[in-house]
């Protein structure tokens, strides 16, 4: 698998930099490393480049991750890129309406580096 770009979009810049760690502690071949803040500056972010997986906080100010999942289609660009969430306690419904909106899976925080290689290899590999 070549180096991917991965869009990381949380409200807290603390968690987007752990995430980012995350994934390269898990040894994921992680390219590029983009950042936005809520759905509005992802969708943004989307529409002006190629990214290969993003991973998305669901509880965000201006638009969150349910509303950003569902607006994805809308983005020409961003066809196919699959989205896996990052929850916590207590937001099993909007885990729930966000995969059936077509997120691809969900990692529940606080994870480990060999959680998010378990939960994102696969989706990588089309296999979710
Ligand atoms: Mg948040």
């Amino acid at each position: 698998m070549e180096n991917i770009t991965v869009l990381i979009v949380d409200d807290s810049s603390v968690m987007r930099k752990i995430v980012e760690r995350s994934l390269r502690q898990a040894g994921l071949e992680i390219g590029r490393v983009l950042e936005a803040s809520n759905g509005l500056e992802a969708l943004a972010v989307l529409n002006q480049q190629k990214v290969n997986l993003v991973l998305c906080d669901i509880n965000m100010p201006a638009m969150d991750g349910l509303e950003f999942v569902k607006q994805l289609p809308s983005v020409e660009n961003a066809k196919g890129v699959p989205v896996v969430m990052i929850t916590t306690e207590g937001s099993e419904s909007h885990v729930v309406q966000a995969l059936s909106a077509g997120a691809r899976g969900y990692i529940r925080k606080p994870f480990t580096a060999d959680q998010v290689k378990e939960h994102i290899l696969p989706v990588l590999a089309g296999n979710l």
